[in-house]
């Protein structure tokens, strides 16, 4: 318990928080939750998502977890760590019969390396994530490990989000805004005794975020944006591209392109159309998805 206890209590309790200057003529101000700076492997709100589910998890002295991913799923490379470092077993179905026979990109290599076997499998059986019958059949095939779903979204992942935001959050922000996938983590936010509004910029496009929190939470302090997805799930742009590096020349701000920058575009987007009030105190999650520690861009 010690080690998870280490792992835990990572830079939780001080995270940085870094405020962009606008000189906005209407006084907004901007401010950075930078989670991204946690740690190297569990990065962002991937460590608050696994938190609780790893207690969980040492606690009934399982052998190892079982999860689901993409390619690039900053998720499986933080679990596949989080294993490593707590001698548990890791096992990732990931999306991609075809990935098979190709060379393994850097977040996947790193995650092996990190003892995690790769069972790569087509997308129609990747569809079955959720199925219970296919998540009844995995059990009796692995017993001893934990099913854990995709983006770690369950109830001890937004258990462990809600203490993304503080108690002194809520006096100094008018509004939380964070990049949205699973939804895990904004259901965190929204769960969270945070009264401001919380704007979710969704990385895909579609309004069925919309629909599943609606069914989550019976608040309405919160709102999905997905006018910013730029094409859908991982599709960049030059535009995109070109303003990860003003980002990082203006502001010494890293973006991710798959959640950050565009929820970044986003929120900049919407300060010059007027979509916020006069004098709004904005707080951004910086989520994490940054790999400097591959050397690589994964
Ligand atoms: C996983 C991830 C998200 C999405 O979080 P959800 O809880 O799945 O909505 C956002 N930003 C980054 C950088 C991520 O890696």
């Amino acid at each position: 318990m010690n080690i998870l206890n280490n792992i835990l209590n990572i830079n939780i309790q001080h995270l940085p928080t870094q405020e962009l200057l606008l000189n906005h003529p209407l006084n907004i101000r901007l401010f950075v939750k930078r989670l991204d700076l946690i740690h190297p492997y569990l990065s962002g709100n991937k460590l608050f998502k696994l938190k609780y589910n790893l207690q969980h998890i040492m606690q009934h002295k399982y052998r190892g977890i079982l999860s689901f991913g993409g390619a690039y799923s900053n998720h499986i490379s933080a679990l596949a760590y989080a294993c490593h470092t707590l001698k548990l077993d890791s096992i990732a179905i990931i999306r991609g019969e075809e990935l098979k026979y190709q060379a393994l990109n850097p977040l996947l290599q790193q995650a092996q390396q990190h003892g995690m076997h790769l069972h790569f499998v087509s997308r129609d059986e990747y569809s079955l994530r959720h199925d219970d019958e296919y998540l009844q059949q995995l059990q009796t095939q692995y017993p001893d490990y934990f099913i854990l779903p995709e983006g770690a979204n369950n109830q001890y992942a937004i258990q462990g989000c809600q203490e993304i935001l503080t108690p002194e959050d809520n006096h100094h922000y008018d509004i939380v805004c964070c990049a949205v996938g699973t939804a895990g983590t904004i259901k965190g936010l929204i769960s969270s005794d945070f009264n401001g509004d919380i704007l979710g910029f969704s990385a895909l496009k579609g309004d069925f975020l919309t629909q599943e929190i609606k069914l989550f939470t019976n608040k309405n302090n919160w709102r999905i944006i997905d006018d910013y997805c730029m094409g859908g799930y991982a599709k960049s742009s030059k535009i995109l591209e070109q303003f990860i590096m003003q980002m990082q020349q203006e502001y010494q701000l890293p973006l991710d392109r798959i959640y950050t920058a565009k929820m970044f575009y986003g929120i900049f987007d919407l300060i010059q159309q007027g979509y916020f009030k006069a004098n709004s105190r904005i707080l951004t999650i910086h989520s994490g998805g940054l790999h400097h520690h591959l050397n690589q861009q994964a």
